[in-house]
């Protein structure tokens, strides 16, 4: 049997349907207990062994528990937020739903709960018109994502996926960890633009040399763009402005590319 495919307009409608319900104009409007306690959820931060979060349902009421050493205020709302996601769409989907850390980042892979749980969280945590509005016309420097990361209360992982996602210019974000790409995503109109899952970064990318013990530059660097797309950069950018941001606290490079 085929995995089921995610919807991807619903959970969208719905997070937008509840900013209108609810007369929010800017996030911080946004208070997520308090909606979710509207909508019959209760929040608490507790104990969980493997999971970020966990939403139990019985019938119309709801408890979700959000890990409570989770270190990032943006990445515990995206936590909330995803959960809610289960609470407003998969009712006759599962009673429990026990999500992980690489749950909440299921883009293209992954089951379709849970990528539908992330559409809703991306959506009800930062409104697609809203944050079109607030990115503008600017490539995605470190202090673009740190003021919209700011505006919207989220993490600069969510904010640059959702940055990628909404851009109508070419640009991607990379996760590296490890100095390996862990995860990307591209913008729609960026063809071409694809790194293997693992692959080891080269020293001649910004990140890569950072990993050697080279400072960051504060601003966009230029680099081959074969030193991240390898044979492919002929035919998809031949030169890259790079920016990259280390997360402290988890280890990882978040690395923006666009082309020059
Ligand atoms: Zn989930």
């Amino acid at each position: 049997m085929l995995p089921s495919q995610p919807n991807k307009i619903a959970p969208v409608a719905r997070a937008a349907k509840l900013w209108a319900r609810f007369g929010f104009s800017e996030p911080a409007d946004l208070v997520l207990e308090d909606l979710a306690f509207a909508l019959g959820v209760v929040v608490i931060e507790g104990h969980l062994d493997s999971a970020d979060a966990r939403l139990v349902r019985n019938q119309k009421k709801g408890l979700i528990r959000v890990r409570k050493d989770i270190p990032e205020g943006g990445r515990k709302r995206f936590a909330i937020g995803h959960e809610m996601g289960h609470w407003e769409l998969h009712e006759g989907v599962s009673q429990v739903f026990s999500c992980t850390s690489e749950d909440m980042l299921s883009g293209y892979k992954g089951s379709a709960p849970e990528i539908e749980a992330n559409l809703f969280a991306a959506e009800l945590l930062m409104p697609r018109s809203l944050f079109r509005r607030q990115m503008g016309c600017e490539n995605p420097s470190a202090l673009v994502l740190r003021d919209l990361a700011g505006y919207f209360q989220t993490s600069l992982t969510a904010t640059a996926v959702r940055f990628v996602e909404l851009s109508d210019e070419k640009c991607a974000m990379v996760l590296v960890e490890d100095g390996r790409v862990r995860w990307w995503r591209a913008s729609e109109v960026f063809d071409g633009f694809w790194l293997d899952s693992k692959m080891q970064v080269s020293s001649a990318t910004v990140a890569g040399a950072h990993l050697t013990g080279e400072p960051l530059p504060h601003e966009a660097e230029e680099v081959d763009g074969d030193a991240w797309l390898g044979s492919k950069a002929a035919r998809v950018a031949d030169v890259l402005y790079e920016v990259a941001i280390p997360l402290t606290g988890y280890g990882q490079i978040l690395t923006l590319l666009w082309p020059a």
